[in-house]
């Protein structure tokens, strides 16, 4: 793989750009391989390339339905940020975070990583007081976060109305290297990197069956044909129950739609992201001067990746009582993805019932800023065949030993 750099865009410019080479191989898959992944989004591309690099596993392949990075990764509104209430939790996270924080020069690839900050309000005495609880954790655990009062928050925003008739802003939970990236390029990025490593990236090519024997697991049938392995590691978020129910298992999680939409573009007018759980909303601006807001998950299961229309109509008129500006906005587009919920709101890294298989799901509606961090983890697992530290904690056995690692009120929209 040649490296992208000022000198190689100067080369490139002086040939009419004609010397470019495809960011990855598309091969086709091979009989077996060392270890399956199924799923080309963040969270199994980020395996993949852990793996690779961190383990020296590259007979690997990922296998993808669609096309790489278009399930929740290509979808989401790119939230990062690490200040979350639960220990285990923390710790992933913020791994995670910190490595975002170099991630371009790691993948030579720009993700546009913007640690512009992450303000989360609070607009209810009870909000209030669950910040003060999550900033003292995050102070025990060692993660940069503040408590900010409504008079620092105009300083943040500009734009907010913080006195508000209903739900006047009363303060707020502010992790200043929190942010955003871009998310395709996440995806691109680590497919890029990992691809160059040797790993197969199959699109096109649906998981349909998981073959097994007494023993474990021993391939997959998909719609290029039978691959075999002893070690599967299913990456998919909101299709992870389809595939548990392949492989013979059963999860603890619901498939629902998170939608998001965003506004026409305008001149740069808020430099952070702001989340406001009370009113079920957040927003950002992006690099093109698009609002990207984001609002809740519908309040039934389905495998539906659209928009639809209560939903924006709820969550701007939600938003409008703390950034009245937005009433002036057109509406551009909005979409959904299927986002794979636990009942505790955490994620599920592990092993399973069916020896060589692994899953990771379970990020929801905040998996995002969760791929490097996950993708590290869950690469120990598979090398290893269990889980390190880090993944430990998430182990499916979990809800049946009832060790819930409740993340549901520490993030009510959940981001
Ligand atoms: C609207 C929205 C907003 C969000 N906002 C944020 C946010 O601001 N911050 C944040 O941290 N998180 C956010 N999230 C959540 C985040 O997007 C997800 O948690 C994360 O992207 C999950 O990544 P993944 O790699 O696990 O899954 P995905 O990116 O969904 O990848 C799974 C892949 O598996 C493939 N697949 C499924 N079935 C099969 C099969 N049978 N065979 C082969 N391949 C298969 C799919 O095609 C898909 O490409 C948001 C999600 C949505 C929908």
């Amino acid at each position: 793989m040649r490296r992208y750099s000022a000198f190689a865009i100067a080369r490139e410019a002086a040939r009419y750009h004609t010397g470019w080479e495809r960011a990855w191989r598309s091969p086709q898959p091979k009989a077996e391989y060392d270890a399956i992944i199924v799923g080309a989004g963040g969270h199994g591309l980020a395996t993949a390339y852990y793996l690779a690099k961190n383990h020296g596993i590259t007979n690997v392949a990922v296998v993808e339905k669609g096309w790489l990075g278009g399930g929740n990764t290509g979808r989401n509104t790119t939230i990062i940020r690490s200040n979350y209430l639960q220990p285990s939790s923390m710790a992933v996270f913020e791994k995670s975070r910190s490595l975002y924080e170099d991630l371009s020069q790691q993948l030579n690839y720009n993700i546009m990583f913007s640690p512009r900050g992450v303000l989360m309000l609070a607009q209810t005495e009870h909000e209030k007081r669950a910040w003060e609880r999550t900033w003292h954790a995050n102070r025990i655990a060692g993660i940069e976060s503040e408590l900010v009062t409504p008079e620092r928050i105009k300083e943040i925003v500009p734009i907010i109305e913080t006195g508000g008739p209903r739900y006047p802003v009363l303060g707020g939970l502010w992790q200043p290297r929190g942010g955003t990236a871009r998310h395709d390029a996440v995806a691109w990025g680590y497919a890029r990197a990992a691809s160059a490593m040797g790993v197969d990236i199959i699109q096109q090519c649906e998981v349909t069956g998981v073959d097994r024997d007494a023993d474990g697991v021993t391939g997959i049938q998909t719609t290029k044909g039978a691959i075999r392995t002893k070690k599967l590691c299913i990456v998919v978020a909101g299709n992870s129950g389809v595939l548990a129910d392949m492989a013979g298992f059963r999860l603890p999680v619901e498939s629902v739609a998170l939608q998001a939409l965003v506004s026409e573009p305008i001149k740069p007018c808020m430099d952070c992201v702001v989340m406001a759980n009370t009113v079920h909303g957040y927003m950002s601006q992006s690099d093109k001067g698009e609002m990207v807001i984001g609002g809740g998950a519908d309040g039934f299961n389905n495998y539906t990746q659209r928009g639809s229309f209560q939903h924006i109509e709820e969550t701007v008129r939600a938003l409008i009582e703390t950034f009245p500006m937005i009433s002036r906005l057109k509406m551009l587009r909005q979409w959904g993805g299927i986002v794979d919920m636990t009942g505790d709101r955490s994620p599920i890294i592990g092993t399973t019932p069916v020896p060589g298989v692994f899953i990771n799901c379970g990020w929801g509606t905040g998996g995002f800023k969760a791929i490097p961090g996950s993708g590290w983890a869950t690469a120990e697992m598979v090398a290893d065949g269990a889980p390190r530290a880090l993944a430990a904690p998430f182990s499916l056995d979990r809800f049946t030993e009832g060790r819930m690692i409740d993340e549901s009120v520490a993030a009510a929209v959940a981001h």
